[in-house]
């Protein structure tokens, strides 16, 4: 979902602000009936168009169902990292067939959530082995409840389980690309990989970066602000200067825009953290504006910046 529709938005806002109203028990919404946001990108998702961006060597995104879609397309077949919304099957199928007619065989998952895994069955029944954090396996096969997503996730068919986990770090190669997957501890959740296509140098940091977007963070999950920026800040020490970096949501970037992102959060985290020290509450804060200076280039986006400012409350 790089540009979504404006009722799409206005929806997810509407959740949001629902959202932050609960957490600061004022009665937003008092009649109104508020759809969970899983319903309302899963609509999304049903129609969206799939767009294809080559990056370099082998190396492709697709974007447009829930989190953007890596693709390493080689002679023996592709690999995926992360799957999208499962309803935009026939969509991504067509937009992989375009690349090359060779089937799945690798599927990588970022994280647990549901923009990111909703697709695994489908790619695994075409031929993909799906690998992962051990943590990512131990969400999918439960019931788990996203607060601020008002949505509870029940377990996921057995063929969308991975049944490749590791814990650190795990290295594939496939045809003459090398792919490194590493989890640095928590940040956006508590299964986050890393996936570092060698080769190519090309970075995918699943949900750790959103670009030019504020992003969500999974405290129920075990995600914090203060592992987002650990997190955000080791992905500037990997790869290469030149290494193009592929963000959870947003366009395609480099590290000079996670550097600003990090930086963001950095500067969002501090002003709401002085704020909350003071002993304001977070209606209070949310009122103060902390997060003024980026909500321009970041807030216009699912996270807007109440919600953002309630994500980093959270945390500090
Ligand atoms: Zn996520």
């Amino acid at each position: 979902m790089n540009k979504a529709p404006t009722s799409f938005l206005a929806t997810l806002r509407a959740i949001a602000a629902c959202a932050v109203g609960i957490a600061m028990s004022i009665p937003f919404f008092a009649s109104a009936e508020v759809t969970s946001p899983v319903l309302a990108i899963n609509e999304d998702a049903a129609t969206a168009k799939i767009t294809v961006q080559a990056l370099r060597g082998n190396v492709s995104v697709l974007m447009g169902s829930g989190g953007n879609i890596g693709v390493l397309s080689e002679p023996d077949g592709k690999l995926l990292v992360d799957a999208g919304i499962a309803v935009s099957k026939p969509r991504l199928k067509a937009a992989l067939d375009g690349i090359s007619t060779l089937p799945p065989k690798f599927l990588i998952n970022t994280h647990w959530h549901w923009d990111h895994t909703d697709g695994n069955e489908w790619v695994h029944d075409e031929g993909a082995t799906i690998i992962a954090h051990e943590n990512v396996l131990k969400r999918l096969l439960d019931r788990t409840r996203v607060i601020e997503w008002g949505y509870t996730f029940p377990p996921v068919a057995p063929g969308a389980l991975p049944t490749v986990t590791y814990v650190k770090q795990k290295t594939i190669k496939f045809a003459d690309e090398t792919v490194i997957l590493t989890n640095h501890g928590s940040g956006h959740s508590d299964g986050d990989t890393t996936v570092y296509f060698k080769k190519a140098d090309v970075l995918q940091l699943g949900d750790i970066f959103w670009n030019g977007h504020y992003p969500f963070i999974d405290y129920g999950a075990g995600g914090s602000i203060d592992g987002m920026i650990r997190l955000a800040t080791i992905g500037l020490t990997q790869g290469t200067a030149n290494t193009i970096i592929v963000p959870g949501h947003g366009p395609v970037g480099d590290r000079a825009q996670l550097k600003e992102y990090r930086d963001m959060l950095v500067s969002i985290r501090k002003n709401v953290s002085t704020l909350k020290k003071q002993g304001k509450s977070l209606a209070e804060i949310v009122a103060q504006k902390p997060t003024a200076k980026f909500d321009a280039k970041y807030g216009d986006y699912v996270i807007d910046p109440a919600f953002f400012t309630l994500l980093v409350y959270t945390g500090v």
